[in-house]
């Protein structure tokens, strides 16, 4: 037996040891004295139409068929359609492959450019956590850079990073744990270092990470990363924007513009087949097709935020705005393992920032229902005061 699959599969994660925790306080002091806001599980059900487009499609037998390993070409199509009217970027039918989900899509990028002589890739910390274990079983290293001061690209680090053995930079916009979104100045500053160490021969991939790219407050752009550096790769997912992550469906988009970009795809391909992931399901590649710029109903979360962040705030604590995504990342005033305990103690479960590469920050999901965040105000009230924090 491989003993690294061995250890993946039987190490509870931190996530999970802190939902049997929070099960274990629900049976001790009753189910509405844990506040869990520990998974990024959207809780916003999937518009209508997707629920009708279900179905209306379950009764065709011919959507529970095979289609082709890339996935069906008249999805494609539309996909392609769509990403020409939306950022107005050329994404042929040909360089887009069906998934399941931005974690298969992910996983395929990185078994496809993992060769003998290249196989590192970059992330700035914080960093989803899975990007290390997806890269590794791909054969390849993860190096990890720390962010700048207000979790922007450190470029003087990344360019010490870069070596001739450098396949891939992920970018992660809006992020989860942070919920930042790089401005196209930050990116273009980015792509600026990386194109300036990425040749011919040894060209540097961007792969930008994007299950969270409709889930956006207060109109900030995000721009669209083929329009801003060629040798890119998209990994999309409609786990968030659609709540269908338990549907398992996304793509991969190769720019056209990517060096040998008909290879690149191929490779993609083969990677595609080698790995298993092959024929997304084929009735949610054509629920998608026919969602094309529908979200589910974003301003509850647009809700959670401002309650969250504003009382968080006015309790004293620190942290960053979430301009995406559906996480707070608030720094520890504690060492996070004293910090961490009082939480529990309080019934308020997070994740500790050290599974996504830093020490001393919480990730606080707020994907859940408003009443969860109302009730557990007082609770985090009492938390910043055992804490010592001073009200703003
Ligand atoms: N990338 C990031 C940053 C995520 O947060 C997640 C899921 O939470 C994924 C990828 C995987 O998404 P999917 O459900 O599409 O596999």
């Amino acid at each position: 037996m491989n003993k690294k699959m061995y250890e993946l599969g039987s190490k509870r994660s931190v996530i999970r040891e802190l939902f049997e925790y929070g099960k274990e306080y629900a049976e001790v002091h009753g189910k509405d004295s844990v506040f869990d806001f520990t998974i990024g599980n959207p809780n916003i059900p999937a518009p209508h139409t997707v629920n009708d487009l279900i179905k209306q499609a379950v009764d065709n037998p011919d959507i529970h068929l095979y289609t082709s390993a890339e996935g069906d070409k008249e999805v494609r199509k539309k996909i392609s359609a769509y990403i020409k009217k939306e950022f107005n970027a050329d994404m042929p039918v040909q360089n887009i492959y069906m998934t399941t989900g931005a974690a298969a899509a992910l996983s395929i990028v990185f078994k496809a450019l993992v060769d003998e002589e290249r196989n590192e890739f970059i992330v700035f910390a914080p960093y989803f956590p899975e990007y290390k274990v997806f890269v590794e079983a791909a054969g390849g290293v993860l190096n990890v850079q720390r962010a700048a001061e207000n979790f922007g690209f450190n470029l003087e680090g990344l360019e010490k990073l870069i070596t001739p053995r450098t396949v891939g930079v992920i970018i992660n916009s809006p992020s989860n744990p942070t919920g930042r979104i790089y401005s196209k100045e930050e990116l273009s500053h980015l792509f600026e270092v990386i194109a300036k160490r990425s040749t011919k021969e040894k060209p540097i991939y961007v792969i930008a990470d994007e299950p969270y790219r409709e889930l956006v407050y207060d109109d900030t752009e995000v721009p669209y990363i083929p329009n801003l550096y060629d040798n890119s790769i998209v990994c999309y997912s409609w786990s968030k924007s659609l709540s269908l992550a338990g549907e398992r469906i996304g793509y991969i988009a190769v720019s056209p513009k990517a060096q040998n970009d008909r290879e690149l795809f191929l490779t993609i391909c083969g990677a595609g087949r080698a790995l298993g992931y092959v024929c997304a399901s084929s009735l949610f590649q054509y629920v998608v097709s026919e969602s094309l710029g529908l979200t589910a109903d974003i301003e509850i979360y647009k809700h959670n935020r401002d309650r969250l962040y504003g009382a968080l705030k006015e309790y004293g604590f620190t942290l960053i705005e979430p301009k995406g995504a559906f996480y707070i990342f608030m720094k520890s005033p504690l060492p996070n393992d004293d910090f961490m305990k009082i939480a529990k103690s309080l019934g308020i479960l997070f994740v500790p920032s050290e599974t996504f590469g830093v020490d001393n920050w919480v990730r606080i999901a707020y994907c859940v229902s408003p009443d969860v965040i109302e009730r557990s105000l007082p609770h985090f009230k009492k938390l910043a005061e055992i804490c010592g924090l001073k009200k703003e």
